[in-house]
C-alpha cells in the first residue's frame, strides 16, 4: 500500500551520486526517508554523495540500470543517464542503453513492487524546437539519426515506455521534462556551458563560446529544480506530466558568457568554435502546467545562481571544497 506524504518511504535514487541526483538524495534524507542510490558512476562521483555515506538512512549501491535491480521501495526516481552532450556522445549506443533498458528495468521494478515512478525526461524531446516557448503539447523536432539522438531519441522512447506501462499496467508515472539546470556539483569537466564558462573564467582560460553564441537556453538554478521534482512526485495519482521544469528567463550564450565574466571579474577573452552539429538555436520552457498543477516556480533569478555555482566552484579549483 502506498504510504502517506508525511510517512517515511524506501525511495530507490538511480543516477543519485550525479549532479542532480546528489542534490535529491540530500533533499530525501533530510524528509526522513530511507534512501537507496544507484550509480555506475559513469558521470556521476562518489564525492557527492560522500557527506551521506555515514548516515543510517543512506546506501550506496554500485550498478548499471542496463541490468535489472530488485529492491523493496515505495518510490523510484530514475535519473541515471548522462547529460552532457559531451558524456552521452562519447558511447551513444550506451547512452539509447541506458534510457531504454534502464527504463524498462526501472518501470518492471515498479510494477512489481507497487512504486511510484519518476523519470528525469528533458527539453531535448522538442529537439531544435520550432514552437516558441515550448509547452508540453509540441511534439518537437527532432532528427532521429544525428549525433544527439541517442539522447533525444532514448529519452523519447523512454517516455512512451511510461505512458505505456501506465496505461497498460497501471503504473504511477511521473514525468519531468527538465530544461538547462546548473549549479554546485556539477563535475568541472562536464562539458556543458555554465561549468564549462565558470572554470574557464576562473582559470583566466579563454571561454569557448561554439557558434556566434546567438543560440539560447533558459538556466535553472538546481534548488528550484529540486523543488519543482518533490511537488510533482507529491502530486494527486491523475497527474502524471509530462511537465516542463525549469526557469523562463531566455538568455543567448553570449549573454551567459558576459555575465559570467562580470560576475568572476575573469580576464578571459571569448574564443569563438564550431557549433557543434543538431545544437538547438532557441529553448524556453513554458512552465504554465507546473505553476498550474504544482503551484511551481522558480525563484532563483540567473545572477543569483551563478554566484553561488561560482562560489562553489571557486572553493573546489582551490582545494578548500568538497564536492
Ligand atoms: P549527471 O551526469 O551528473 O548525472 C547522471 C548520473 O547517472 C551520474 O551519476 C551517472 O554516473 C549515472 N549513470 C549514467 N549511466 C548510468 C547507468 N547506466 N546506470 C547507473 N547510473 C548511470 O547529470 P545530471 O545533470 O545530474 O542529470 C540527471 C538526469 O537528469 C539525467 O537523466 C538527465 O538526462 C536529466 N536531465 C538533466 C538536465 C540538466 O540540465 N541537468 C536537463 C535535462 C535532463
Ligand atoms: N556551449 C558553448 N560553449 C561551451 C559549451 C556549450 O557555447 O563550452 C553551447 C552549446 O553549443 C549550446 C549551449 O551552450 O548551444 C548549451 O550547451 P550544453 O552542452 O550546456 O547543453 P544543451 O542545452 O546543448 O544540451
Amino acid at each position: 500500500m502506498r504510504r502517506g506524504p508525511n510517512e517515511s518511504k524506501r525511495v530507490l535514487v538511480t543516477g543519485g551520486a550525479g549532479f542532480l541526483g546528489s542534490h535529491l538524495c540530500d533533499r530525501l534524507i533530510a524528509q526522513g526517508h530511507d534512501v537507496i542510490c544507484a550509480d555506475n558512476l559513469f558521470t556521476g562521483d562518489k564525492r557527492n554523495v560522500a557527506h551521506l555515506l555515514a548516515h543510517p538512512n543512506f546506501e550506496f549501491l554500485r550498478h548499471d540500470v542496463t541490468l535489472p535491480l530488485f529492491v523493496e521501495v515505495d518510490e523510484i526516481w530514475n535519473l541515471a543517464c548522462p547529460a552532457s552532450p559531451v558524456h552521452y556522445q562519447h558511447d551513444p549506443v550506451a547512452t539509447t542503453k541506458t534510457s531504454v533498458h534502464g527504463a524498462i528495468n526501472m518501470l518492471g521494478l515498479a510494477k512489481r513492487v507497487g512504486a511510484r515512478i519518476f523519470q528525469a525526461s528533458t527539453s531535448e524531446v522538442y529537439g531544435d524546437p520550432q514552437v516558441h516557448p515550448q509547452r508540453e503539447d509540441y511534439w518537437g523536432h527532432v532528427n532521429p539519426i544525428g549525433l544527439r539522438s541517442c539522447y533525444d531519441e532514448g529519452k523519447r522512447c523512454a517516455e512512451t515506455l511510461f505512458f505505456d506501462y501506465h496505461r497498460q499496467h497501471r503504473v504511477e508515472i511521473k514525468v519531468a521534462r527538465i530544461f538547462n539546470t546548473y549549479g554546485p556539483r556539477m563535475h568541472p569537466n562536464d562539458g556543458r556551458v555554465v561549468s564549462n564558462f565558470i572554470v574557464q573564467a576562473l582559470r583566466g582560460d579563454p571561454i569557448t563560446i561554439y557558434g556566434e553564441g546567438r543560440q539560447t537556453r533558459s538556466f535553472c538554478y538546481v534548488d528550484d529544480l529540486i523543488d519543482g521534482f518533490l511537488a510533482l512526485m507529491a502530486s494527486p495519482a491523475d497527474f502524471t506530466g509530462p511537465v516542463n521544469l525549469g526557469n523562463p528567463g531566455e538568455f543567448t550564450i553570449r549573454e551567459l558568457a558576459d555575465q559570467v565574466i562580470a560576475l568572476t571579474g575573469s580576464r578571459s577573452r571569448i574564443e569563438f568554435r564550431p557549433l557543434p552539429s543538431d545544437d538547438p538555436t532557441q529553448r524556453q520552457p513554458d512552465i504554465a502546467l507546473a505553476r498550474e498543477r504544482l503551484g511551481w516556480q522558480p525563484k532563483v533569478a540567473l545572477a543569483q545562481g551563478l554566484e553561488r555555482t561560482i562560489a562553489y566552484f571557486d572553493a573546489l579549483l582551490a582545494g578548500r571544497a568538497t564536492r
